[in-house]
């Protein structure tokens, strides 16, 4: 900004010069001035001379010397108007000059802008490598410029478990890990070849002109080797592994999308086999998503052709056995496709937008079922899953606050079971809105706790009520191993913190007795109770009651 400042005196000293000097005028003055002055000298000088001279040679030495001095005050007055004209010029020579630079100064900066806005528009700012935007138009020229020019390999990869560091380690230090791995595998990589960040823990790794099918998957394991190693961060050892999905231009697809559709589906297949693996895609795949879009296409008819039901699962108090409240699970009766289970469902939902519809039918659901659980005389707690996308939409708050009013709940009765891994995508906004929650009065539950990333250490920093042990941990704890020790100091360190907790998918009578001889407060599992519809609980509540 410095030569803007810079230039601005010299534009008015310019604008000075053009209002007060006219060059023609003043030319005309002086040559006038000169003309009046030259014959005024002659004509006088010449009448003094005759006058007091008569000699006609010293007439002539004095005519010599007045010529001479004549030419010599000319000459005099010459250099004045001579130089002042070329100083003037001088000056308008340098403004003209310090402007230019200004201008070049300011076209360099302006180059330099358009390489910022090229930067920002095509490259990630954290890793440098070439963005999606950057990929789409690569991979997609790629294929209009050399379309039977051998094949692409288009492998899609994420890192395993990348929020566990995240959380462990804090976000810089995943931040950290990304641009690692960024350095460590575009180091290797040549043009025409390019490594991309999809955003998130996300990459696609395109290879041009590959021409065997034999050696190109050796090729993508190399790459994906190199990569799949112990990596420093913070003074602690981690070791990254990758799922990896590959898709095949021309054979799984023939543009862009479809081939990032099917690497993404490969990538889902190796996350579904336990991660840390190379899918490539097949057409089996291509059934699946078409029995995903099919699914897609029922459930948008679900809600208007009361295909969703609500059943109920009894959550029991260990210390006396009974019924203290009952958690909503929902159920998918689909009149040509039959039962479909929520695991089935509620993902594919959740990426198309679905669940937000779904969510708002539970809640409804619930409100309206609300009375005949208190029909009985019985304060009775429900129990609620929401999805982590509920949790991440904005207008999640105001839409409970509505909710609790417009059917007059009770909130401190309605428990909302969030789960783990949802809580740790964004720990700082889960914080932020389950306090919000906590203040409309809504008691949260921690679900499927133990399902992987197990850490005890922020459990004291999230504003909740109880934590639900999931049923896979409870169903492979066998007495004095590990898991068993875990387990005893997740319990302890729980009521250590004023929680509440609850062993989840209870099957057997040595599992319901372990878990109560461990001090956990609730319980749910089939050994107690399946989940059913309402009707159903509420006459099974009656029978266990009169016992
Ligand atoms: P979840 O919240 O962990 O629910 C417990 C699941 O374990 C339920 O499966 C339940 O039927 C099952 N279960 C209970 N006791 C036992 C047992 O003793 N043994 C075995 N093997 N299973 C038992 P379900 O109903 O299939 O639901 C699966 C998941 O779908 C739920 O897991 C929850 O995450 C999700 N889900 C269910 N209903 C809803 C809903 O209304 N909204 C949302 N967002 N998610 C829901
Ligand atoms: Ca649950
Ligand atoms: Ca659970």
């Amino acid at each position: 900004m410095d030569y803007k400042s810079n230039q601005k005196p010299n534009i008015d000293k310019r604008r000075d010069i053009n209002n007060d000097f006219n060059a023609s005028l003043v030319t005309a003055k002086i040559i006038i001035f000169y003309l009046f002055i030259g014959f005024t000298w002659i004509l006088t000088s010449d009448y003094f001379v005759n006058l007091f001279f008569d000699d006609i040679e010293v007439i002539n030495q004095i005519q010599s010397i007045k010529g001479a001095s004549y030419v010599v005050i000319t000459a005099l007055i010459f250099y004045i108007i001579i130089h002042k004209s070329i100083k003037m010029y001088e000056v308008t020579i340098n403004d003209l000059k310090k402007a230019y630079m200004g201008l070049d100064l300011s076209h360099q900066k302006t180059l330099e802008l358009d390489d910022k806005l090229f930067k920002l528009a095509y490259y990630d700012l954290l890793t440098d490598l070439p963005n999606k935007v950057l990929l789409e138009k690569t991979v997609s020229k790629y294929i209009e410029d050399h379309p039977d020019d051998g094949m692409i390999g288009f492998i899609y990869f994420d890192i395993d478990e990348f929020s566990h560091i995240n959380e462990v380690k804090g976000h810089s230090i995943g931040d950290l890990l990304l641009k690692k791995i960024a350095e460590l595998l575009s180091s290797k990589i040549n043009a025409p070849h390019m490594l991309a960040r999809m955003g998130g823990d996300e990459f696609v790794l395109a290879l041009f002109g590959l021409n065997q099918l034999e050696t190109y998957i050796p090729q993508v394991e190399s790459y994906i080797n190199l990569i799949r190693t112990t990596f420093v961060l913070d003074d602690d050892d981690f070791f990254v592994t990758y799922s990896v999905g590959v898709a095949l231009y021309p054979d799984n697809g023939k543009d862009y999308i479809t081939l990032l559709r099917h690497a993404d589906a490969a990538q889902s297949v190796a996350k579904a086999k336990g991660k840390d693996q190379i899918v490539i895609f097949d057409d089996e795949m291509v059934t699946m998503i078409k029995q995903q879009t099919e699914l897609l296409n029922y459930l948008r008819h679900a809600i208007t052709n009361n295909e969703f039901s609500l059943h109920y699962q009894p959550i029991i108090n260990l210390k006396n056995d009974q019924t203290i409240g009952v958690e909503a699970l929902i159920r998918w009766q689909h009149p040509v496709k039959g039962f479909i289970p929520p695991l089935e469902f509620i993902s594919i939902s959740e990426k198309n937008g679905y669940i937000k519809e779904i969510s708002e039918w539970v809640f409804k659901e619930v409100a309206h079922q609300y009375e005949a659980w208190n029909i009985e005389g019985k304060a009775f707690r429900i129990s609620i899953n929401i999805s982590p996308i509920m949790l991440m939409y904005d207008r999640f708050i105001p839409y409970m606050n509505e909710w609790i009013q417009t059917y007059h709940l009770d909130s401190s009765q309605i428990t909302l079971e969030i789960t783990e891994s949802a809580i740790i995508e964004d720990i700082q906004k889960s914080v932020h809105v389950l306090k919000q929650l906590k203040k409309l009065g809504f008691i949260i539950a921690l679900d499927d706790f133990g399902t992987g990333y197990s850490s005890l250490t922020y459990l004291q920093k999230l504003p909740i009520d109880i934590i639900k042990i999931d049923r896979t941990f409870i169903s492979n704890i066998k007495p004095n191993t590990e898991e068993f020790h875990v387990l005893r100091y997740m319990i302890e360190l729980a009521h250590h913190l004023n929680l509440i907790v609850v062993a989840e998918g209870i099957e057997t009578v040595e599992q319901a007795n372990m878990v109560k001889k461990y001090d956990v407060d609730l319980a749910q599992g089939y050994f107690f109770c399946r989940p059913m519809p309402q009707q159903r609980i509420i006459e099974y509540l009656k029978e266990t009651d009169s016992n």
